[in-house]
């Protein structure tokens, strides 16, 4: 396909999904932190893309409250008190573990916070390297799983049947002996409102 992001975001415009490309990460940076308010306060979800744009900290530094639930040294009574905030915010600010070339967008989630946050925000705003985008709902599933889970497990050393091999094994990740990271799944088709999410498609591989 020679313009895959031009049909996706035509594809996403008839989800009611507005879409957005930007070349680089630090213009999609900027685009993102132009579409939220800076007396708003927002929720974020736990995700590589956003650490490798630097996005938290320079929300908070321009003065926006972000119930940022990965603070070091936070508590974890703490820690779920910003989760559960965040997932009521004026905005989400999030990732996304595969997008379809036809716009279905897919999230994976451990606790549920993050698909909370998304499912209800005001405005969702979610970031995507261009190496997210697959050819169908089917291997959005497929990478968001086998690809994206199993490297988040490794990241968090997160003992689910994945974590020794680097393979996912979900026949036997719900045997007591390991901890499930798959265990809730977004999939968005479409939304009601439009604008309510809006997506920037980063030309650049970002997170994984
Ligand atoms: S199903 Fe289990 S083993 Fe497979 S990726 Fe998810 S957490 Fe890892």
């Amino acid at each position: 396909m020679e313009n895959p992001v031009g049909n996706l975001i035509s594809n996403l415009k008839r989800r009611n999904i507005s879409g957005f490309y930007a070349k680089t990460i630090s213009q999609a940076k900027e685009l993102a932190e132009s579409f939220i308010p800076k007396n708003s306060c927002i929720g974020i979800s736990g995700s590589k893309t956003l650490d490798e744009l630097g996005i938290v900290a320079s929300l908070e530094a321009r003065g926006n409250k972000v119930f940022n639930q990965y603070k070091p040294g936070i508590s974890a009574k703490k820690s779920l008190e910003e989760r559960n905030l965040g997932a009521q915010a004026d905005y989400y600010l999030t990732s996304v573990n595969a997008i379809s070339e036809k716009g279905e967008l897919v999230f994976f989630s451990g606790y549920g916070h993050r698909i909370s946050g998304i499912a209800n925000a005001k405005n969702v705003i979610v970031i995507c390297g261009l190496n997210k985008i697959t050819l169908n709902l089917e291997e959005a599933l497929k990478r968001s799983r086998e690809y994206a889970t199993v490297l988040n497990c490794k990241r968090l050393n997160w003992p689910a049947a994945c974590l020794a091999q680097g393979v996912c094994r979900k026949e036997i990740c719900l045997s007591p002996d390991y901890k499930r990271m798959c265990c809730q799944i977004l999939i968005i088709e479409s939304e009601i409102n439009p604008d309510r999410v809006k997506i920037v498609i980063v030309g650049e591989k970002l997170g994984f």
